[in-house]
């Protein structure tokens, strides 16, 4: 991944002096270098800025620059923002208001009306919002002192958000074939979502791919399987079966790395002339941070890429993942996830075992090797996206993962089971109620919050499932949601 930065512009102006504008430049590069420490990307300050110009100067430099990925504004003295209008209307970068101040506390013997001049966030950062209000401009406004850990772990989030859509705006995805036949939800309107998202979508034949298979050595697939044997516990005597695999893999992300492809789809309806649908070798490209989506499900493979490149170390915890079925035992409510075979091992308990098996749905000729393995427990989110026509639509549900409470000695795939939010048949009704999908991404390590500013960021509609949700309440926000997106 690039190397992200982040641009701190601190609002003032020249009407308190030149010491005053030098302690808040003093200032600036003081906190920028402590919060640089702390947080996930560093925060370069640029300015204090005091004129029409400078901000102007300063956001069409952000602009251009493709490792600054977003902008941190603050006003340390009262910064009257007509001169920010000019420049906050050309911005084209995520935007995050952090309305601090220098001081923890109010200093009681030293405060007279020299401390009150230098110190007025409190109604600088009010002007500062007005402008962002008046504008109508999507922003993340993070209010507490920059060094608290809250208002770190805040920003931080916000940041890694923030590189979510740098990342976006540059996505390419590689489609082996179509989506599966009659399947409504995973379609969609790809120059929509290049518009809105930047996504490049499109297709290429598994023919050659297949092609590609054929040009793999042996001695790719030896340092391959030497890396499945040091990462994983083979547990089967198929060796062919998991060399094949590799070679599905070796051939998979060279097609992909040449084309600069983050994210990939595939479907069981057209796997002409391989033998086996890529499991293992789907799993470990996901490993990877390579996005994937099943049945030709284009816009889960973009957002699973999307969600790892927003977790930790840019590599996180998310993976495609699938409601299969239901355990309604009165009190003992979950829902089962899987896929046929492509679950992500990030999001694995244990070592993954890899297991080969027979695969009845598709044109498997030979059992396909996969990994097999538990979810973890803890919090999590289940996301999806879906074409409502005209927009698209940003669904996130809370869910509470849990060590799964049967073994399931006879399931052949990796599982996750889970308590959706605000309890599993409400929180299902209200999944149905807005429209979806059957396959999501499921995140250990990316919240609702950023999904929520992820959505704001890309100008797309958001509905948020939580412990607080009732079917009344979605209902009619989802009717005011439809007129106001009507009326964009
Ligand atoms: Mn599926």
């Amino acid at each position: 991944m690039k190397a992200y930065k982040f641009w701190f512009i601190v609002g003032s102006q020249s009407l308190y002096g030149q010491d005053v504008l030098d302690t808040v430049d003093e200032r600036a590069r003081e906190m920028a270098a402590e919060l640089s420490r702390v947080l996930p990307f560093p925060l370069v300050y640029k300015v204090t800025a005091k004129t029409n110009r400078e901000i102007a100067d300063t956001i069409r430099e952000a602009n251009y620059d493709s490792e600054c990925a977003g902008i941190v504004t603050w006003c340390h003295t009262f910064s009257p923002s007509k001169m920010w209008i000019n420049g906050l209307a050309s911005l084209q970068k995520p935007w995050c208001h952090l309305a601090t101040q220098y001081n923890v506390e109010i200093p009681n013997d030293e405060i007279d009306m020299d401390f009150m001049n230098l110190n007025q966030a409190a109604h600088g950062d009010r002007e500062h919002g007005f402008i962002g209000a008046r504008l109508r401009m999507p922003r993340k406004i993070i209010a507490g002192h920059w060094q608290d850990q809250k208002v770190h772990k805040r920003l931080g989030d916000w940041m890694k958000t923030a590189v979510g859509v740098a990342f976006s705006k540059e996505l390419k995805v590689m489609r082996f074939g179509d989506n599966m036949r009659e399947v409504a939800v995973t379609e969609g309107d790809k120059v929509e979502a290049q518009i809105k998202l930047g996504w490049q979508v499109n297709t290429w034949a598994v023919g050659d791919l297949v092609k590609e298979m054929n040009a793999v050595t042996d001695a790719e697939i030896d340092a391959l399987y030497a890396e499945y044997e040091s990462k994983y516990d083979i547990a089967t005597d198929n060796t062919c079966a998991i060399r094949y695999q590799a070679r599905e893999e070796i051939a998979m992300k060279k097609m992909m790395d040449r084309e600069g492809c983050k994210a990939f789809s595939n479907t069981f309806q057209d796997l002409y002339g391989m033998e086996q649908l890529p499991g293992l070798a789907s799993q470990h490209l996901m490993a990877q941070g390579y996005g994937y989506g099943g049945e030709g499900d284009w816009k889960v493979s973009a957002m699973t890429s999307i969600l790892k490149a927003m977790g930790e170390g840019g590599n996180g915890a998310s993976g495609f993942m699938e409601d299969y079925t239901y355990h309604l035992v009165d009190g003992q409510e979950y829902s089962l996830g899987a896929h046929m075979l492509e679950v992500c091992p990030s999001l694995a308990a244990d070592k993954p075992r890899i297991e080969t098996h027979h695969l009845g749905i598709g044109m498997n000729e030979k059992d396909p090797a996969r990994l097999v393995f538990e979810g973890k427990s803890g919090p999590a989110i289940v996301v999806s996206l879906i074409d409502m026509g005209g927009r698209l639509r940003l669904i996130v549900q809370d869910i509470e993962a849990v060590k799964p409470i049967l073994p399931m000695p006879n399931l052949p795939v990796a599982r996750v089971m889970w308590r959706a939010m605000p309890d599993l048949t409400t929180g299902v009704e209200c999944w149905i109620m807005a429209g979806g999908a059957h396959h999501t991404v499921l995140s250990y390590d990316v919240t609702a919050e950023m999904m929520r500013d992820w959505a704001r960021m890309m100008d797309i509609e958001f509905v948020h499932i939580s412990k607080d949700t009732t079917p009344e309440q979605l209902e009619s926000d989802l009717l005011v949601k439809d007129l106001i997106w009507k009326l964009k």
